[in-house]
């Protein structure tokens, strides 16, 4: 058996992804129902370079993916230009506005910075279809679903890592060239 065809065989999408067991859980925004401030707070509590936007947590159905860069500078350049937006301002990255509480401040709408169709795999996804598909998309990360619901996200370090780790484990093996 070529040690490829055993990485291939062993390893799927939901042992590589994160969170694991251990860890906290899968940082989201909701495509509703969070403040700008709210949203500054999760995002600032972590170090993550991208988040998952999700319909409501309750039905973790996947809207997009939304980069940690693109969230902050569009919330920063709002609160300088945009007319009433506040701590308390809606953060909305649904396709139509909700109606809002008539004495609340105006919403910010930020579908714009989503995107739509990140890159996703299923929890039984084999690895080696994965890696496959970042190499030829040149991919920096994608998500997990199982049953249209939001698992987890594996990056790119986290594959290499992964792959550092079978390595370790078989020195002989060749994963990556
Ligand atoms: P990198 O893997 O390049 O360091 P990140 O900083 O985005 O990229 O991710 C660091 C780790 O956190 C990775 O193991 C990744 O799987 C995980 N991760 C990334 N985004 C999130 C998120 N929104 N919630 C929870 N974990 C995440």
């Amino acid at each position: 058996l070529e040690p490829k065809e055993e990485f291939e065989h062993s390893s799927l999408a939901v042992d590589v992804m994160r969170p694991r067991r251990s860890d906290p859980a899968l940082a989201v925004l909701t495509q509703e129902g969070m403040t700008v401030g709210e949203v500054e707070t999760l995002v600032e509590g972590t170090r993550y370079s991208g988040f998952p936007v999700v319909v409501s947590k309750e039905s973790q159905r996947l809207v997009g993916f939304v980069l940690r860069r693109d969230l902050l500078i569009s919330i920063d350049n709002a609160r300088k230009r945009q007319e009433g937006v506040v701590s308390a301002s809606q953060l909305l990255f649904t396709e139509h506005t909700p109606p809002q509480p008539a004495d609340g401040p105006p919403p910010l709408r930020l579908r714009g910075i989503v995107d739509l169709s990140p890159f996703t795999v299923t929890d039984h996804t084999p690895m080696d279809i994965t890696v496959d598909i970042f190499r030829k998309l040149g991919l920096r990360q994608c998500l997990v679903t199982h049953n249209g619901r939001l698992l987890g996200i594996i990056t790119k370090k986290d594959i290499l890592k992964h792959m550092a780790q079978i390595a370790n484990r078989d020195p002989d093996s060749i994963l990556f060239n």
